[in-house]
This record gives structure tokens, sequence and C-alpha cells, in this order.
């Protein structure tokens, strides 16, 4: 079997999604240099309230909510439209399960009973073949073990692409186009979850409208306790004022810088 892939490779030689280079079959899904250069957001562990948990505060009770990598330069944009576009859920599923390897090491998933694709129109994901997020959730599970549910949440507008809208027509946009599966079959498996703790799984948060929207539908079911992964960060680059450490000593407000490239910190006086 190995020969046969290795015969493969030396007619269809794959290439790294992120910079397009040639890789070994060993060096997937990223090639060395990738992976190494993936502009990862550090997830600093439960209780911690990063950036990403603070986009939902307010809005939605959340319990625990991270990305894998910031979505802004050009390398990791063409990565995350390879997953979307060009055929290569693979790529999610490798990518999800590096994610989950370290998450659960840093004890993101405790007390986690299960992973929630967000759902696609069933127009789009018909166009598409697949659904990118539910590739993703395959990839948590196969770390985790944790059960893959892509029958709770249904989506019913096929709304426009988000790429263009702004921060307020976007929530406009997705607001209500999400709902709990009528389908009696579903029934069951909804009233199950009830109490209980899920991971609501998408490939690219932007403002977090579409992630709140499904978030909202899947919180009529009764006591739910919701926690958010989402591939890639594409929202603004903004100073995070760090909540708990507002003021320090010297009176002056601190505020976190989280970039592509690490997190900063500049002290305000
Ligand atoms: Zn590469």
């Amino acid at each position: 079997m190995n020969l046969l892939h290795d015969f493969l490779d030396l007619l269809l030689p794959p290439a790294c999604p992120r910079c397009g280079r040639r890789i070994s079959r060993a060096e997937r899904p990223l090639c060395l240099a990738c992976q190494m250069q993936l502009e990862r957001v550090a997830y600093e562990g439960p209780g911690r309230h990063g950036f990403i948990e603070r986009i939902f505060w307010g809005q939605l009770p959340i319990e625990r909510a991270t990305a894998m990598c910031y979505y802004h330069s050009e390398e990791t944009r063409r990565m995350i439209h390879s997953i979307k576009y060009a055929d290569r859920p693979d790529v999610a599923e490798a990518l999800a399960a590096v994610w989950a390897r370290e998450a659960l090491a840093q004890g993101f998933f405790e007390g986690i009973e299960a992973v929630i694709p967000l759902p696609l129109h069933r127009v789009r994901q018909g166009q598409r073949g697949y659904n990118q997020s539910e590739w993703l959730a395959r990839g948590i599970h196969r770390i985790t073990g944790l059960p893959v549910l892509d029958a709770i949440v249904v989506r019913t507008v096929n709304n426009p692409s988000q790429t263009l809208a702004g921060r307020d027509k976007r929530r406009d946009n997705v607001e209500g186009i999400f709902t709990l599966n009528p389908a009696p079959a579903a029934q069951a498996a909804i009233h199950g979850l009830r109490g209980r703790h899920v991971l609501l799984v998408d490939d690219v948060l932007t403002t977090g409208a579409t992630l709140l929207s499904c978030g909202r539908a899947l919180c009529g079911i009764p006591a739910l306790r919701l926690s958010i992964f989402a591939l890639a960060y594409a929202g603004e680059l903004v100073p995070d004022i760090v909540d708990d450490d507002v003021l320090d000593d010297s009176n002056a407000v601190v505020v976190e810088h989280h970039r592509p490239d690490g997190v900063s910190t500049e002290r305000l006086t």
C-alpha cells in the first residue's frame, strides 16, 4: 500500500496547501516550513478568557472559545481557500487533528461531550460536495473520540457570501438562519443534549456573527453548555483591553495587541 502511495506521489507530487511547494507524504498536512510559520493563535488555557472568547461575551453564554491560527497572511488565506473551494477537506481534517492533540493536552476538551459542525445550507453543500466544518469535526473526533453530531441544527437560509459585508450587515444577514432540526428523527438526539456541553466548530471566524447565530439556535436546548472552535480568525487585529489587568500598579491601562506574529502588551498612561 505504501509502495502504491509512493508511486502515486511520484506521478502526482502533493503540494503544500499553504505555500504550494511539493511535499512528502510524511510532511502532511503542511510542509515543515509552514508548520513552523503558521501564525498560531495562543490558547492560554481554560479560565484565561482569550480574545476569541471575548468576541462572544454579552451575546452568548460561552464556556470556551478559541481559533487555531490567524487568516491574514497570503499563505494562510491560500490554505483556507484550498479547504473551502479547491476540494481539499482532508486538509481541514488534518489541521483540526493537529490542533485537537495540543488542545487536549491543554485541557480545552475538559467536560466537552460532543462536536457539532456548523451546517452549510443543503444547496451550498450540494454545490461544494462537502461541509468543511464537518471535516474539522472529524479531525477532532480522530484525536478525542468525541461523537460528531451533524443533524442537531440546520441552516434554513442560503445567505450570500459574507466576504464584502460590513459588521452590521453581516449580523443582519445571518440572524435567524439556523434552527434546531425539526425532523422527527433528530428529536431524541436534541433532547439528549439537555444540560450537555458541546463544541461548535466552524472554519473561519470574522466578526463571529455566523457562529453567534448558530449558537443562539443551539441554545434553544435547555441548559446547553457551549464552546466554540474556529480554524482561522479573520477579524480585525485590534488592541484588546485585558479585563483583569486593566490597571497595573502605575494606574496605566494595559492593552494586548494580538497579531499573527505574537502578542505584545502596551501600557497606555
Ligand atoms: Zn508549505
